[in-house]
């Protein structure tokens, strides 16, 4: 691994500079699957938030602000291809700040490298319209940037979302302040090294860690950025939310989740049964499309509770690097909370549970995955985002009833059914709250071009995609009069 002659943990990255932090502060830096403190990141400030939002004013008003939509794209391109020569290094970055087993860490960088791809080559082709209109009128539309734009990224997949975030952003323009997760922010850093070292311009990505409550909050309320894109919990969302409006300025929101899958009696069970456990454990639960309740009909839903219960039972936790199918949780507050639902759901039928590897670093925050059964709609479990390898089974026996147990959270991010009936495919889609709903698979791996976002509490605006790119600027309507 390179990462000592590549980027500084320990300092922010403004304008195509390595700094210190304004305040000369340090947060710990903790590997989640011994528990031990590794190193330290730079605690970035409201001061660090200013330089950045300066520096990438300027590159708005400087070569970045006045580069060819087609010149950004090929960077993009670049970026995405140098990144694909590193997915091994970041891969194991990845692996130890965060905890994930090595080939998920891994696919998040090919993921990354593939967000620059796509938006390097959608960079050039988002067009205006000509509007017909009265005698002796040219009316057009212009696509343009938001102008800076702020990002505030979780800790569970960081390079998925910069890809998705920053990607669509520049790609359109925007200059970005970046405020990775304090959990998390080693792979924000050796991006944006290796975004200039692909050609991006100084200022154009500026990284600043540091704590929620200090820089997060500092970027959300300055006056400086013109658009938001915030992924984390409802409860920060609704405070950046709301911090932005004081500013006046459109966010876009990725939230939690309570994501069920439906599994109707005709559907092809042993195609079922891997997306089922796996859209659920995989990154430890910590997804916010985790599929955590898993709604089966009832002629089915023993033998399927039986199958998965088998699985959960097979699943050993281990540190990242031995790549077992279950990393840690990201720290002792995350495995707290997890825990209290183990406790919550101390009355329920257990019907799976996996291990914790012998010999797994006593402090590394390991538990054990686990599936309970004939879990009540409205229980606690049911309904709470848990964040954890943690899922439910519940029965249904009608079409009717898995709609509303379906939707009935505050969620609503995404959603799948399991039939063999395609009337019933068209009538679920149409019926189910989510941001995405699949039929006959989850997630469709997941791919970037695949509009995402949520309803309810799981938030709104959408990433991935084309869309993310009108998200990611304003409309312009000009009108010409000439006779
Ligand atoms: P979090 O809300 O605690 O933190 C997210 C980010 O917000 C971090 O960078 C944090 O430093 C920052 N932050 C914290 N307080 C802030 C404040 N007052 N002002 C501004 N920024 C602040 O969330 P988390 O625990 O890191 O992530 C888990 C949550 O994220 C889960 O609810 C999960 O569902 C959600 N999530 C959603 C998506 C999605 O795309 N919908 C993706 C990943 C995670």
């Amino acid at each position: 691994m390179r990462d000592h002659l590549w980027y500084d943990a320990t300092q922010v990255h403004i304008g195509g500079e390595w700094r210190a932090p304004a305040g000369g502060g340090q947060i710990d830096l903790e590997n989640p699957s011994t528990g031990e403190v590794i190193g330290s990141i730079a605690r970035g400030t409201a001061e660090d938030i200013d330089a950045a939002v300066t520096a990438a004013q300027a590159a708005l008003d400087g070569v970045w602000g006045h580069m060819s939509a087609l010149e950004r794209g090929r960077i993009l391109t670049r970026i995405g291809q140098l990144v694909e020569t590193r997915l091994d290094d970041l891969a194991i970055i990845e692996a130890t700040d965060v905890g994930k087993p090595l080939t998920q860490a891994r696919n998040d960088a090919v993921a990354l490298a593939r967000y620059m791809e796509f938006y390097g080559g959608a960079a050039d082709k988002v067009h205006g319209e000509t509007i017909p209109y009265l005698d002796g009128y040219t009316v057009y539309t212009l696509r343009e940037p938001h102008g800076v734009t702020g990002h505030i990224v979780p800790w569970n997949y960081p390079m998925q979302i910069i890809g998705r975030s920053v990607g669509a952003a520049l790609a359109m323009g925007n200059a970005c302040v970046l405020k990775p997760a304090e959990e998390a922010c080693l792979t924000a850093l050796a991006f944006v090294a290796l975004a200039e070292e692909a050609g991006l311009p100084p200022g154009a990505l500026n990284v600043v860690p540091g704590l929620g409550e200090e820089a997060g909050a500092a970027l959300t309320a300055h006056p400086g950025v013109h658009h938001i894109s915030f992924t984390g919990s409802v409860g920060v969302g609704a405070l950046v939310q709301a911090a932005a409006a004081k500013n006046v300025v459109q966010v876009t929101l990725e939230l939690g989740g309570k994501s069920p899958q439906i599994v109707f009696a005709d559907a092809d069970l042993d195609a079922a049964l891997p997306f089922l456990v796996g859209a659920c454990i995989q990154n430890a639960g910590q997804t916010c499309s985790a599929s955590s309740r898993v709604l089966i009909q009832r002629p089915v839903y023993e033998d399927l509770v039986e199958r998965m219960g088998a699985r959960y039972d097979a699943m050993v936790s281990a540190p990242a690097r031995t790549d077992a199918n279950l990393g840690p949780l990201i720290s002792a507050k995350q495995k707290e909370i997890v825990t209290t639902y183990l406790d919550k759901g101390r009355d329920l039928r257990v019907a799976g549970m996996g291990a914790i590897a012998e010999g797994a670093p006593e402090g590394g925050h390991y538990v054990p995955a686990t599936l309970f059964a004939d879990v009540p709609p409205d229980h606690p479990l049911a309904q709470e985002e848990i964040f954890g390898p943690m899922q439910v089974a519940i029965p249904f026996d009608t079409e009717e009833e898995a709609i509303a147990i379906a939707n009935g959270t505050d969620y609503g991010l995404v959603a799948s059914v399991w039939t063999e009936n395609g009337a019933r495919q068209m009538r679920m889609a149409k019926a189910i709250k989510a941001g995405q709903v699949f039929i006959n698979n989850y997630g469709a791996g997941g791919g970037v071009e695949l509009p995402f976002g949520g309803v309810g509490k799981s938030g709104h605006g959408r990433e991935k995609g084309f869309e993310a790119l009108y998200g990611f600027s304003t409309l312009k309507t000009v009108a010409a009069k000439h006779g």
